[in-house]
């Protein structure tokens, strides 16, 4: 078994083409599967051409256990990275059985396989969504976590409860659960990024494109929010710092530095930082006046969410490090490269 080899499921996607990244620039080989059921080849190209490194590229379901299967067969990855599963809050409400299907079996598939090869240590990309609306902020890891409001936030709490008991009924397997707060930006060389399929969800992406020209005004969900300036407070992540976090990971369980075998992990700035100030912040970066209205509040937002990071500060010696105002620098070379506007 190779403890310098990690699987990345869903490794052609936003957050698995930055994870792989920071894993080949750590030294690790890595083995992409994927899909592409919400990605694309070019970001292996992507990969390529900021590390000089192609990762090893299977085009597998992780649904498909028997496909999955042939890839225990033909690596000896100690690690895995579960990035393979569908994200849209909305999406996840009108089709509750694809997000449970997808999001569940894929992992139990990956669970269950690191078992029978006697493979040892799962990061599963988990969410702040878990938190829901919560009580007392910052939210800690011990912060409880409240009944799910969607499909998606359910798949999101089943799963680590499956990785926590699958640990547990194991004396090998080790798991640690990365609780993202809102991941945003792109790598600083403009090869990798978000893609997203149709009109974007999340804030960032509707930004560039609006500021692209593809959508035509922003719309601010909700000035009337119980915050300082009434719009929604969140906790924005820098992709790259993000994809760091999933290589301490690796690191730490590979070395089993740790008593506890299964593991969360809060994985954000701890700044909270509301949609005006994001706006603001990208209009001042790059330079450039976006169009912007206020909206209705959106179903399903909750007023405020953001990290305590000191947990992963001092437990896995992890930090945000990236300058917000250089994550959105970022995003927008990396909307203005992929629709290839010049300066
Ligand atoms: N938001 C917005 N306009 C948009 C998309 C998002 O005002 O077009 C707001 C949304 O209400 C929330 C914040 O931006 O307060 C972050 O939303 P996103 O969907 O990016 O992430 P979430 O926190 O919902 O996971």
């Amino acid at each position: 078994m190779n403890n310098r080899c990690v699987l990345v499921a869903g490794g052609a996607g936003y957050i698995g083409s930055h994870t792989a990244v920071e894993l080949i620039n750590a030294g690790y080989e890595v083995v992409v599967v994927d899909n592409f059921s919400n990605s694309d080849a070019s970001s292996l190209d992507g990969i390529e051409r900021i590390t000089g490194v192609r990762p090893t590229f299977v085009e597998v379901d992780c649904c498909d256990k028997e496909a999955l299967g042939e890839v225990f067969e033909r690596y000896d990855f100690s690690s895995a990275i579960h990035f393979a599963a569908f994200k849209a809050v909305g999406e996840s409400v009108a089709k509750p059985a694809m997000y449970y299907r997808n999001n569940l079996l894929s992992l139990l598939n990956l669970v269950e396989l690191m078992s029978e090869y006697g493979r040892e240590n799962i990061v599963f990309s988990s969410s702040a969504t878990v938190y829901g609306d919560a009580d007392v902020l910052p939210v800690t890891e011990l912060t409880p976590r409240k009944p799910a409001t969607s499909p998606y936030g359910n798949t999101k709490q089943m799963s680590e409860d499956i990785l926590r008991d699958n640990v547990a009924a194991s004396d090998k397997l080790r798991g640690i659960a990365l609780r993202y707060f809102n991941p945003i930006g792109a790598h600083p060389s403009a090869q990798i990024g978000e893609l997203p399929r149709g009109v974007p969800n999340n804030l960032v992406p509707y930004i560039t494109q609006t500021a692209a020209g593809i959508r035509e005004c922003l719309s601010i969900f909700g000035d009337d929010y119980d915050t300082p300036d009434g719009s929604c407070l969140r906790d924005y992540i820098d992709i790259v710092d993000l994809a760091r976090a999933h290589v301490v990971a690796i690191d730490r369980m590979v070395a089993k530095l740790s008593e506890e075998r299964y593991e969360v992990f809060n994985i954000g700035t701890g700044r909270p930082v509301s949609v005006f100030e994001l706006v603001k912040g990208f209009e001042q970066a790059n330079n450039l006046k976006l169009n912007y209205r206020v909206a209705a509040r959106r179903a399903g937002d909750v007023t405020a969410v953001w990290a305590d990071t000191t947990r992963a500060n001092e437990v896995l010696g992890w930090r945000a490090e990236r300058e917000l105002s250089d994550t959105l620098k970022a995003a927008w070379q990396w909307e203005r490269n992929v629709r290839g506007i010049k300066e």
